[in-house]
């Protein structure tokens, strides 16, 4: 079904125009706004009944910063330069980074930060300092990674680059397409709904001259005289991909995502002689806070031993946990501060005990080594020190009152959430690659359709993807209406 259809083949279309986009997610509707605004003609397709993705479902959090800062951070009073939000995003996701794309998105986004107030969304000149995914306070910036976390502090000074929607809580996706999308109508742009896109039609020179949908049940067919733009999302729906490129996490029993997460993008681009890369990386998120306070655990291994600092972003632990043997990893954490995971549902309390040995012989854990572990712990702790891991001082307060209690954060029973991270290679122009990157005239793509700036778990921020989806469909639709009619 996702093989190409030869242009020379095809009689007649039911409708022209310069530019063809698929999805009407974060990427898509950046990428029309930007194309239309360059005068071209541009006909949306999106395959459910309205407009908005996964980028609609989220908290719209994006990931800004950098040139001195967005207006949001300087006038809170942080400045961002370009070199140190560099640094730190080497560090994320360091063999796995493309160095052009990264240039370009530390240096575009305070003008990015600039176009989303444009649109008419409000941002709130608030800073939240606490530690939560989405700041509940309605404050628009806050920390949102692995900033103020070991081993970043040692490359990058600790800013803070969250940037949400005003008073918008986890609602801030609704808040920001739902004026993003009315922009872009404003536009004239022709929008067709419950029209999903299957197959690009390409001509015998390589270059991508349209795409056929299904509308109404039947196939539509349009032909582009200057582009098409791939922005279907990702492909965290589709278990066939997900079992083939994602064996690590499979089965994904909690996919973080719409239903059109279905790879559509990516194999239609491949199709057309595109190249897939990053394919084996997801967003895997183990929420272990908030409440703040979980942080004064500290997290095991089925070895009773400690495997990572636990002030760092819930999508690291969900990588390093996703390592430890049989995926099992727990949390130990005393009287004190103990408290459910706010937004973690699936945990289990495996033991309570009234000293650490108890705990150990309920767990099962080899005898002695979590009173190891602990006894290390604590006594560095009271010093404020964490010659392991380098948890930050503010977290590290000896495991000292009883009764404690050994909570199960393993993978086999959590159902962490999931999204994928792979997709068509891409130059940060948005023009599809081929595996000798080669550009495949006619063909773009942008958002969770390719492998963008968040590459692995291990480094991911909350506001990496919409940053990305938002900033480079808007490259991938300024582009593509530069190109020559034809
Ligand atoms: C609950 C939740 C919260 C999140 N919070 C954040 C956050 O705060 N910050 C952040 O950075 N990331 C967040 N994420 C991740 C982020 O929302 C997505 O990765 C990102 O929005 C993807 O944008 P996109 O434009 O690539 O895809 P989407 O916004 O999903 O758009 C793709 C569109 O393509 C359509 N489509 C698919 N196939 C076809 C086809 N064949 N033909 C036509 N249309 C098609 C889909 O229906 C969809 O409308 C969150 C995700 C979820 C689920």
């Amino acid at each position: 079904m996702q093989r190409v259809v030869r242009f020379e083949e095809l009689d007649e279309f039911d409708l022209e125009t310069d530019i063809c986009v698929v999805g009407f997610g974060g990427a898509g509707a950046s990428s029309a706004w930007e194309a239309r605004m360059a005068g071209s003609e541009v006909t949306v397709l999106e395959q459910s009944s309205a407009g908005g993705g996964s980028t609609m479902m989220s908290a719209c959090e994006m990931y800004l910063g950098g040139e001195g800062g967005t207006a949001l951070q300087q006038e809170l009073g942080f400045a961002d330069s370009t070199e140190n939000f560099t640094n730190y995003l080497k560090a994320c996701f360091g063999d796995n980074l493309d160095e052009e794309r990264v240039a370009m998105y530390t240096q575009g986004g305070p003008e990015h930060f600039a176009w989303c107030e444009a649109l008419g969304v409000a941002y709130k000149r608030g800073y939240f300092p606490g530690r939560d995914v989405v700041a509940m306070t309605g404050d628009s910036l806050q920390f949102t990674g692995n900033e103020r976390s070991w081993p970043f502090t040692e490359v990058a000074e600790p800013v803070p680059r969250g940037h949400l929607p005003a008073d918008a809580d986890h609602r801030g996706g609704q808040v920001f397409m739902s004026t993003l999308l009315q922009r872009v109508e404003e536009l004239g742009t022709d929008i067709r709904v419950d029209a999903r896109a299957r197959q690009l039609v390409q001509d015998k020179h390589g270059r991508v001259r349209g795409v056929i949908a299904k509308i109404d049940n039947k196939p539509f067919a349009i032909r582009t005289r200057q582009a098409v733009i791939l922005t279907a999302g990702g492909f965290v729906m589709n278990e066939q991909m997900t079992r083939q490129h994602l064996p690590r996490y499979y089965p994904i029993d909690n996919p973080h995502g719409n239903p059109g997460d279905r790879g559509d993008g990516i194999l239609m681009g491949v199709a057309a002689g595109g190249h897939a890369i990053n394919m084996g990386e997801a967003f895997i998120c183990i929420a272990h806070y908030p409440p703040p306070e979980l942080t004064f655990g500290i997290f095991v291994n089925s070895q009773g031993q400690r495997f990572i600092n636990e002030d760092i972003y819930l999508a690291r632990l969900g990588h390093y946990a996703s390592e430890q043997q049989d995926k099992k990893v727990y949390m130990l954490i005393d009287n004190e501060h103990f408290a459910r995971p706010a937004y973690q549902e699936h945990i289990e309390i495996t033991a309570v005990g009234e000293t650490i040995e108890e705990i150990e012989t309920d767990a099962g854990f080899p005898p002695g080594a979590l009173q190891a572990t602990v006894q290390y712990y604590n006594e560095h702790a009271a010093c404020g020190e964490d010659p392991l891991f380098h948890k930050a001082k503010d977290w590290l307060k000896p495991i000292a009152s009883p009764p404690y209690a050994l909570v199960s954060y393993s993978l086999d029973h959590l159902k962490p959430a999931i999204f994928t991270l792979g997709g068509l290679d891409v130059k940060p122009t948005g023009e599809v690659l081929t595996p000798d990157r080669e550009v495949i005239p006619g063909l773009f793509a942008a958002g969770r359709t390719v492998a963008g700036i968040p590459r692995t778990a291990k480094g991911y921020a909350s506001g990496m993807s919409v940053g990305d989806a938002t900033f480079f469909g808007r490259r991938a639709g300024r582009q593509a209406a530069a190109l020559d009619r034809s």
